[in-house]
């Protein structure tokens, strides 16, 4: 089929709706509103578990280029202000600043709101989400690829993502071999709870801690806590990393929390995290809604692609990283976008190989590197001389949170243009 630019309208299969999949599926029917995207998922609705989602101004400047910024806000907090505390003392040894307004904002969100967005801007576009369909086969060939699920349905495709998430079985399916040692525990567990407003604001330390617009974050040895204030949901989500119990790979990978273990594990922590989990405690609905997992890590993998090329990972699926340089969702965020730049210049569907091929060559080397500042922030944010962590140590992070992809794919005819792949997108 032949789109309204005389170009073919591909037809593509994304497998997952979580931000990686409904971001890919969104920025392919802002560049090319013909193209067919259909996204499988296999439960029965939206997953909207999770805390907080930072949306560092690498990831807002792509949400600003395709006209959404004013609508993410409607969605998302403020967090430009950054307070690095010391967690036995409680007293602020470093604040960042990043930009509060302009074009590329540092917002947050919380992960069911930043999905149910997605989702509903998609489905705006025309695209599609068929829930209850858990692709469990994939037959590729050079023209074509063709999946088949557990429910019995098939579909064809000229592009297959499979944004499938940290425990990706499409991986496996379309043979795409991991390190051997990976993915692997990173040995930091995310225990996260919300306080509501209410209880904030009974005590003058809490509702200092509420009222400040942007993140608050302990640090200690082996352990620290991150958190911030979501005025639009009247709650304070706080989130602590440590060395908690691992969940098993084969497990659901979100189990309850454990508040109590958390009292316990930050009982030397001082005033303001004391208070903020006996609030969290003190709360039923608080202490039930606590949930945990283990963090890890997921590649590097030598290559992202397919035998033939018509398949390629996206999301936690190609580059899970631990989310302490709250990267995760922005590189998912990156990857969506320049993919979909890539299929606008695709001029026919043969160029899918290609495309995958540009796709990877453009992405991994940056992710990669974002994946080992994640790696050494999640270290050296759990030492007790917590000062020296790359965010706080006059480091240079321009790369990272300036870049702009719009301006790293330059050509319209990218897939044509071989040296924009050698740009400087590190
Ligand atoms: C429950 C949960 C809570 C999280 N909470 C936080 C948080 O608080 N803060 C944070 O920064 N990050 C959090 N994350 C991580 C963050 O959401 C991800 O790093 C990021 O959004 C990228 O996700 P993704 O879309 O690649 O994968 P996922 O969000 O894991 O999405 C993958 C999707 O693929 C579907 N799927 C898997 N296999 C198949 C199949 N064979 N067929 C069809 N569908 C399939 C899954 O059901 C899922 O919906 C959380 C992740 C999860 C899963």
């Amino acid at each position: 089929m032949v789109d309204t630019r005389g170009k073919p309208a591909p037809s593509i299969v994304i497998v997952g709706s979580g931000i990686a999949g409904l971001s890919t599926g969104l920025f392919i029917k802002c560049a090319v509103p013909d193209a067919k995207v259909t996204i499988l998922e296999q439960h029965s609705s939206l997953s909207l578990l999770g805390g907080v989602i930072l949306t560092p101004s690498n990831a807002t400047r792509i949400i600003n280029s395709v006209g959404l910024l004013e609508s993410f806000k409607s969605i998302a907090e403020d967090a430009s202000v950054h307070l690095l505390k010391h967690g036995e003392s409680d007293e602020v040894f470093h604040t960042r600043r990043d930009d509060a307004q302009g074009p590329a904002p540092y917002l947050i969100t919380m992960r069911g709101e930043f999905t149910t967005w997605l989702y509903n801007h998609f489905c705006e576009r025309g695209g599609t989400v068929m829930f209850q369909q858990r692709v469990k086969t994939i037959d590729e060939t050079p023209g074509e690829i063709r999946l088949g699920t557990e429910q019995g349905a098939v579909f064809s495709a000229d592009l297959l993502v499979a944004a499938d998430g940290v425990r990706s079985s499409l991986r496996s399916i379309l043979n795409i071999q991991p390190n051997p040692k990976l993915p692997s525990s990173s040995d930091a567990c995310i225990t996260t709870c919300e306080v509501s407003s209410e209880l904030m604001l009974q005590d003058p330390v809490l509702a200092k801690l509420y009222h400040h617009s942007g993140t608050s974050i302990w640090m200690g040895q082996g352990r620290y806590i991150i958190s911030a204030s979501m005025p639009r949901k009247n709650m304070y989500a706080v989130a602590f990393f440590d060395d908690g119990p691992e969940t098993p790979w084969h497990v659901p990978w979100v189990v309850p929390g454990d508040l109590q273990r958390v009292k316990q594990r930050y009982n030397s922590f001082g005033d303001g995290p004391t208070r903020l989990i006996n609030a969290a405690i003190a709360t039923e609905s608080t202490r039930k809604t606590a949930s945990q997992w283990t963090t890890v890590i997921v590649g590097p993998f030598d290559g992202w692609r397919s035998k033939f090329g018509r398949a390629v990972l996206l999301g936690d699926a190609a580059h899970a990283m631990v989310p302490d340089a709250g990267q995760g969702a922005a590189q998912c965020l990156e990857s969506a976008f320049s993919l979909s730049l890539f299929v606008k210049s695709m001029q026919a569907t043969a160029d899918i190989p290609r495309l995958t091929a540009r796709y990877q060559d453009f992405r991994k080397s940056r992710v990669e590197k974002v994946q080992a500042i994640a790696r050494n922030n999640s270290a050296s944010y759990r030492r007790k001389t917590a000062p020296e962590n790359s965010f706080a140590s006059g480091q240079d992070f321009s790369w990272l949170f300036e870049y702009d992809i719009t301006t790293e794919i330059p050509s319209p005819n990218y897939l044509e243009d071989g040296k924009a792949a050698s740009k400087s997108h590190l």
